[in-house]
């Protein structure tokens, strides 16, 4: 296939490329680098699989010649409000990339006759009420507290993902991408897995915010990835959540990335550091990935972290 990816220069952009290259698929990568580095893109420098145009989804796309698929990841993903990278201080972008970006996506998935699939986000669940998430949850999301700007955002693309497929006919897909950490994560971004490895990296106290009771289920990348994969190659038009079932509290992953990387520093509590609206829990149930797509994580919290590791050190010049 010929493959249009936005979002390319971002985390799961550019590891979905490289596995769609490894593939034999052809990608054409496009980003504005609002949030994402052509330092991730790097390595497919002259790759005749791989092509690039810098745009913002927000306004027409355009690409040429024929391609197979449209896969929508362009939009700012981080919730932290001090990180310049979060979607608290992109509030207007992210609104514009997931409602008027999904649009221009699905205008080009529509024109060309292409299967598509929009990155969504376990976010649509807002702060659940229903735990675990099943894909059938309407969620709890304030519509217009700081977090809407991306919830909001990503519950419109959704609603107009499934308007393209009945009115259009469109070949739709929606995966629901819980928490996920791995290699080309931004340092900056404020997610707990990029703070907590370089506080342990070196040698700092880990913040936990709050009290550390609330829960995240975090997913190695490259599970992500196989799980997106067979999503888009199959038949699948109804929301698919992905993400690793295993539940951890904040405080026992911040005591685990404490022993995995042998820190010694503990941890500090900001108790007044969580973000309004900061979901208490959070757990995907796979149950519909694994009956429609064979689909479940295989890489243990403990082992993604160990191939997570050496990338950070290298970015903090610790390698
Ligand atoms: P990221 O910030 O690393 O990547 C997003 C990419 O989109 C960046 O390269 C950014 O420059 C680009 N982008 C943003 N707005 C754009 C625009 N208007 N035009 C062109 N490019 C634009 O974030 P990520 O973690 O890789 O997230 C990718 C997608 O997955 C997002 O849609 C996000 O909502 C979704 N998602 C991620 C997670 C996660 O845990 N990482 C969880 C749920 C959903
Ligand atoms: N968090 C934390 N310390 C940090 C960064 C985040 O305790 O240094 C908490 C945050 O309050 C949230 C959880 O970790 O409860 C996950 O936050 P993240 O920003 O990674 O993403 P979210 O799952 O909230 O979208």
């Amino acid at each position: 296939m010929r493959i249009l990816i936005t979002g390319a220069a971002g985390f799961l952009g550019s590891n979905l490329c490289d596995r769609l290259i490894a593939e034999d698929h052809e990608v054409i990568g496009m980003d504005n680098f609002i949030t994402g580095s052509p330092d991730n893109l790097a390595h497919l420098a002259g790759n005749e699989n791989f092509s690039f145009i810098r745009h913002d989804v927000s306004n027409f796309i355009f690409v040429p010649g024929k391609i197979d698929a449209v896969m929508h990841f362009a939009s700012p993903a981080s919730p932290n409000p001090n990180s310049p990278f979060g979607y608290l201080n992109l509030p207007i972008q992210t609104l514009k990339a997931g409602a008027l970006g999904t649009h221009n996506s699905l205008g080009v998935a529509r024109a060309q006759n292409t299967r598509f699939i929009l990155a969504s986000t376990s976010e649509i669940y807002g702060d659940p009420l229903e735990h675990p998430q099943t894909e059938d949850y309407w969620g709890h999301v304030n519509p217009i507290g700081p977090r809407s700007v991306y919830d909001e955002a990503k519950r419109f693309a959704e609603a107009l993902t499934m308007a393209y497929h009945r009115f259009h006919d469109v070949d739709t897909r929606v995966v629901r991408i819980f928490n996920t950490y791995g290699p080309r994560m931004h340092l900056d971004d404020g997610r707990v897995v990029p703070n907590f490895l370089q506080q342990a990296l070196q040698n700092q106290p880990l913040t936990v915010y709050g009290d550390g009771s609330q829960t995240r289920s975090f997913c190695y990348v490259d599970d992500l990835i196989e799980g997106i994969y067979r999503l888009l190659l199959s038949d699948e038009h109804q929301p698919v959540n992905i993400g690793n079932p295993v539940e951890t509290t904040i405080l026992e992953f911040a005591e685990t990335i404490n022993a995995i990387t042998g820190n010694t520093a503990g941890i500090v509590y900001k108790e007044d550091a969580r973000g309004e609206g900061d979901p208490q829990q959070r757990q995907p149930d796979i149950t519909r990935a694994k009956e429609i797509l064979g689909w479940e994580p295989k890489i243990s919290v403990e082992e993604g972290l160990k191939r997570t590791i050496p990338y950070f050190k290298a970015k903090m010049g610790l390698a």
